[in-house]
């Protein structure tokens, strides 16, 4: 396993060395010693093994779900013949819509024993419609185990401590609550913790408070309320002494936004690339910006306009297939992100590269001509012009966008115009903008910041 790992736990008395774990701890690693060896495999053959799943897949849905019997028909599957790339996509994408309208037509009426208990959960529908999702324990163990692979391929040392700003439903208030490890599962292989979360909707004073009490080695919260904090503790001079590495999860982190961040805190910024109903879909590389497929449970695809894959460079709509959920299978599901295509990354690993995940359909813009684009406004760009603490553009129409401004008092004239420059220059388009003071730029109840929204139907 490379050359790092941590010592393993032993779940069998008078034995410490070479640890013995048992039950979910020695699954995890079972698994763990597979992706340390996939990992390197090239394409072709990780595509191989991709495919065989897949099928089974496709057959467990054929039989088993009632939205895919019809749909897998349509679309002229042959229960049990072997599943092609050619005839893979000719599929349908499935849409988030149709998530949400075909709720309980898409959970399996069968799910296999090894599979259960199904657990349900629900998207926090910050940037969009809600969808309800199942969950099983085959599904978590892959979560556990990638979460354990980012840690790895980070080399962290997971006896510190962490501390984690993230929508939590289970912690309330503004106290957080700490616990003696950052994963019950990591806790079962070896020696972890302790970890403190707080919730994300506490106010960033509140946030910067609580993170200068814990003083963590590492801190994980949601990409744009990173960027928010690093900017509030540069203005009130608050340095965390400990901290070795920040991690963002939850939200598109633009590349001005990951230099800025790491900038103000002095240290390395780990991303990566998640979602409830679909688990692990990307993780940083240890060795570059980008991002690596996690292969081994999920196909991705970034489809161009005409449903065609994207080449490197290209950016496209996401398209994702986790390869083990037999209780509520996602089969070529638009999840509704937009991403750049990678090429082959020089570390060696076979796994297909993101470049860069860009956002939502919301947080694209209209150029008056009609083209979309993904906006991009550094702010290094604009905060040395007037005294703005936030700002966030809404797009109107295809020529006028509003410019949302917390600030610390109302910008004259002069400063308005230049700020205006500004982004128009960074836009690259002479938008209308107007300006509109805000106290706070108001959150989504996940605690997402939003810094460009498009409003045009
Ligand atoms: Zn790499």
């Amino acid at each position: 396993m490379t050359d790092y790992f941590p010592l393993i736990r032993s779940s069998v008395g008078g034995m410490v060395w070479p640890g013995l774990p048992a039950g979910r701890g020695a699954l995890m690693l079972a698994l763990q010693y597979q992706l340390e060896q996939t990992q390197w495999w090239p394409p072709e053959r990780l595509r191989r093994q991709q495919l065989r799943q897949l099928g089974l897949l496709l057959q467990h849905a054929h039989e088993t779900v009632p939205f895919y019997r019809g749909r897998l028909e349509a679309a002229g599957y042959r229960h049990g013949a072997d599943v092609t790339d050619a005839w893979f996509s000719t599929l349908p994408p499935l849409t988030r819509a149709e998530v949400h309208a075909q709720g309980g037509a898409l959970h399996s009426r069968n799910v296999p024993a090894a599979h259960a208990p199904v657990t349900q959960g629900q998207t926090s529908g910050s940037t969009g419609t809600p969808v309800t999702f199942l969950a099983t324990p085959v599904t978590q163990l892959f979560w556990q185990t990638f979460n354990l692979r980012d840690h790895l391929w980070h080399r962290r040392d997971l006896s510190l401590k962490l501390a984690t700003i993230r929508p939590d439903r289970g912690v309330r208030g503004e106290q957080g609550v700490t616990v003696p490890h950052w994963s019950a599962a990591i806790a079962e292989i070896c020696p972890n913790g302790p970890s403190s979360i707080l919730h994300s909707s506490n106010l960033i004073g509140r946030q910067i408070e609580w993170l200068a009490e814990q003083d963590p080695d590492y801190l994980l919260t949601l990409a744009s309320n990173l960027l928010e904090l690093a900017r509030e503790m540069r203005r009130r001079g608050v340095k965390l002494g400990r901290l070795r590495e920040a991690r963002t999860f939850g939200d598109a982190l633009r590349s001005e936004g990951r230099a800025e961040c790491a900038a103000l805190l002095g240290v390395p910024l780990v991303d990566m690339y998640t979602s409830q109903e679909a688990g692990y879909l990307a993780l940083q590389c240890p060795e570059s910006e980008h991002y690596h497929v996690q292969s081994e449970s999920a196909i991705v695809e970034i489809l161009d306009d005409g449903g065609r894959p994207c080449g490197p460079g290209g950016v496209g709509k996401v398209v994702v297939t986790p390869l083990h959920n037999f209780a509520m299978p996602l089969i070529r599901y638009e999840i509704g992100d937009y991403a750049e295509a990678g090429a082959p990354c020089p570390c060696g690993r076979g796994l297909a590269v993101i470049r860069r995940v860009l956002g939502r359909e919301r947080n694209l813009a209209v150029a008056p001509d009609g083209r979309k684009f993904f906006p991009s406004f550094a702010a290094e760009t604009w905060t040395h012009l007037a005294p703005i603490r936030q700002i966030q553009l809404v797009q109107k129409s295809p020529s006028r966008i509003e410019v949302r401004v917390a600030a610390q008092r109302r910008l004259d004239a002069s400063e308005e115009r230049d700020v205006a420059d500004a982004l128009r220059e960074s836009l690259g388009h002479p938008f209308e903008l107007a300006f509109a003071y805000l106290e706070a730029i108001p959150r989504a109840p996940s605690g997402k910041y939003e810094d460009f929204i498009c409003e045009i139907a």
